[in-house]
């Protein structure tokens, strides 16, 4: 069996493994059902993509966006890894057809939605193939604590113990531990080796002040940080073209965003602000896919100050994930 520095050399190019990944990819080859909890930007895709390369026969992975899939599909077949997405568009005959490729063609993963495993013959197919892992990634949508309950992922505890005996390993960035609890609850997973890596990043700045004068407060918060770009999350569309507007009038490069404005309009915005033409975008939560896409941004900014008035219950969310 390859060495798993030399994989992550030979497909990532990466020198060495980030805290925790090589502990977590020993546990899984050992055979063990193991849990990584990770924050965003972590590094969690290597922890399963690395064994699986070095393992005999194909990885399953399941997650529940289509986008997620996509994403990693391209990255590990632009690394020459061969890797297939069932998704949703495909019909039947089609995934039939991968299928087919997969059993044949020394295919190394498959990413498919936990909707997709509850297709009756298609679960049937894949027990037909060499399966050397199942993996769960985001599995916090199986735990109702969590913040992106999916109906779908309870059922995933019988249906992965049915394809294969081989090692589960579940990922995951929510930490907290009822929900961790209720991830090794629900897939079948006290017995797995867990790992948590510290969710502290010193890179990662946030202050919280009282409102006072907000629209005052933002204005002056910005022009003493001229040159530097930011996204202000409000609760709705109306007060994003509200600020947006005071900005503007005070002579700030500013752009609402909301999902109330038409696909066009939105990628014209994000163009503008990652070329720099705009300095701040107001926005509701339609920019960027929620909560856990805002913590990566953040993770990758670095250095932000926040102001909030009395929303806890989304401070305490967002503390949870930094
Ligand atoms: P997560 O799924 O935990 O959010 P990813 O698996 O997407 O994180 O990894 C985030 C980024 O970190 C990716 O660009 C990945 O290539 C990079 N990365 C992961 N592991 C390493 C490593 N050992 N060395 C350098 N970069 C790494």
């Amino acid at each position: 069996m390859p060495q798993a520095l030399e994989i992550l050399k030979k497909y990532w190019k990466h020198d060495q493994f980030r805290s925790l990944q090589k502990e977590i990819i020993d546990s899984v080859l050992s055979g063990q059902d193991t849990f990584a909890l990770l924050p965003t930007g972590g590094g969690k895709s290597i922890c399963f993509q690395v064994p699986a390369l070095m393992k005999d026969g194909i990885c399953l992975v399941i997650s529940p966006l289509v986008a997620l899939i996509k994403d990693q599909v391209q990255n590990l077949q632009s690394r020459d890894i061969k890797a297939i997405a069932l998704t949703g568009g495909l019909k039947s005959e089609e995934i039939s057809v991968l299928l087919d490729n997969c059993q044949f063609g020394n295919y190394k993963f498959i990413y498919l939605s936990p909707e997709r495993l509850q297709t009756e013959w298609i679960l049937d197919r894949i027990k037909q193939l060499p399966i050397s892992m199942i993996v769960i990634d985001e599995a916090h949508c199986v735990s109702q604590w969590g913040h992106d309950f999916r109906p779908e992922y309870r059922k995933l505890k019988s249906i992965i113990k049915n394809i294969a005996d081989v090692p589960i390993m579940a990922l995951t960035a929510t930490a907290t531990p009822k929900v961790q609890q209720d991830i090794q609850k629900n897939l079948g997973m006290i017995e797995a080796q867990v790992f948590k890596a510290s969710f502290n990043r010193p890179n990662l700045y946030y202050e919280v002040r009282p409102k006072t004068n907000v629209g005052k407060q933002i204005i002056q918060y910005i022009k003493s940080h001229s040159g530097k770009s930011g996204i202000i999350y409000c609760l709705s569309r109306k007060k994003t073209e509200e600020l947006s507007e005071l900005l503007i009038a005070n002579g700030i490069k500013a752009m609402p965003y909301h999902a109330g404005m038409d696909g066009h309009e939105r990628s014209k915005v994000q163009d503008q602000f990652l070329m720099q033409d705009v300095d701040v975008i107001v926005a509701t939560i339609a920019f960027g896919m929620g909560i856990e896409r805002i913590a990566m941004l953040l993770y990758q900014i670095g250095d932000i100050r926040m102001f909030y008035e009395n929303d806890v219950r989304f401070l305490e969310q967002f503390k949870s994930l930094v």
